[in-house]
């Protein structure tokens, strides 16, 4: 069965707004064509040149890059505005507002909640089992017939976590033709694990949420993907934006997908672990670190004596972490990315001098 015939009927019957760069896209248009379709400026402005023209909704080219990136097809791949983007469309079109509900696994990342707040619709929270592991068999038990989407991070943001593959599979199995099971992993590039890509032509519910913001370098462009099955993917177009992704932040994607482009970023995402790797004892062996969890990504999750003391001491040096003391099972707990070596060896002396001082 398709996983499509559990999102809201409203939006499956929804007649999607359809755009003049969709009835007739820049690259059909060809040398010489004359296009008077959609009320654009026929000047590019001289100090903003090539913007005059509407974006393509889903450039071919970057579509193309992104699916060869993943190794999926160009229809299993939906770029949008960050991954952010299509979290919101994922709870838009597959939970009813008053009705449908999502699962989560706390603590993890606000927006899966926040999105499901926005379209009022519930949400079963399912926290992590004692060593912040993923527990399958809560999981399970907790969802209800009105849960449409399970939302898993992995690696899981705050607390770096990799949540198993075989755990994946097992809940995608037992929520087939109920769920839909989203697995984000913005992070997966740091983890060096097989990604859950490789369970798509297995199931037909199971989503991957992709981003260029971390390991791609490109925060600012907000690109991000996700990988789904091809009638996912059409279902999202029914209510995403007519031209979600602007021109140059789609340019700057083409150039950090390109052969070169991804050099670069294999080189920083090793030079990232590297310092991880490095951090994480050192980190260890301070006097007011308690504890720090073992991460697959790019930052760690650090348990202190006096978070929100450390958390001050280091601002007032210039050093700005996360304070995530809030999140339920954080308490004391800060969140630091891993920065260029310089970045963390000060870090590291910031530290030192706390504890002296402290
Ligand atoms: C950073 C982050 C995202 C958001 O990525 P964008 O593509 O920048 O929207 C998604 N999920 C998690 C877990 C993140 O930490």
């Amino acid at each position: 069965m398709s996983i499509v015939a559990i999102a809201r009927p409203d939006i499956r019957a929804l007649k999607p707004y359809s755009s003049a760069r969709m009835e007739s896209p820049l690259m059909d248009a060809g040398g010489g064509a004359v296009l008077l379709n959609a009320n654009e400026s026929p000047w590019p402005a001289t100090l903003a040149a090539g913007l005059n023209r509407y974006p393509d909704p889903q450039p071919a080219e970057l579509v193309a890059r992104l699916a060869a990136l993943y190794g999926v097809e160009s229809g299993q791949v939906l770029a949008g505005r960050g991954s952010d983007e299509a979290i919101d469309l994922l709870v838009r079109a597959f939970c009813a507002a008053g009705k449908d509900a999502i699962a989560i696994c706390p603590p993890t990342f606000g927006m899966y909640a926040v999105c499901a707040c926005i379209q009022n619709a519930g949400v079963i929270e399912v926290p992590l089992a004692r060593a912040f592991d993923l527990d399958t068999d809560a999981l399970l038990a907790a969802v209800t017939p009105q849960t449409k989407l399970v939302f898993l991070c992995s690696p899981n943001n705050p607390t770096g976590g990799v949540v198993p593959l075989s755990a994946i599979a097992r809940i995608a199995t037992a929520l087939t033709d109920r769920a839909l099971v989203v697995v984000d992993e913005a992070y997966a590039e740091f983890a060096g694990a097989v990604s859950a890509v490789s369970l798509l032509p297995h199931f037909a519910n199971i989503a991957i949420l992709r981003t260029l913001s971390k390991a791609h370098a490109l925060a600012g462009a907000r690109i991000g993907a996700l990988i789904a099955p091809v009638d996912v993917i059409a279902l999202l177009r029914h209510i995403q934006a007519p031209y979600p992704l602007p021109t140059p932040c789609v340019d700057a994607a083409l150039a950090a997908l390109s052969p070169a482009g991804r050099v670069e970023a294999n080189a920083r995402v090793a030079a990232i672990v590297r310092e991880r790797e490095r951090l994480v004892p050192a980190l260890a062996a301070l006097p007011q670190v308690r504890a720090v969890l073992p991460s697959a990504a790019n930052f760690l999750c650090v348990r202190f004596a006096n978070a929100t003391a450390t958390y001050r001491r280091l601002l007032a040096l210039g050093i700005v972490v996360r304070d995530i003391s809030g999140y339920p099972a954080l308490t004391n707990s800060l969140r630091i990315s891993v920065g260029t070596p310089q970045e963390n060896t000060r870090l590291l002396s910031a530290l030192s001098a706390c504890e002296v001082a402290a």
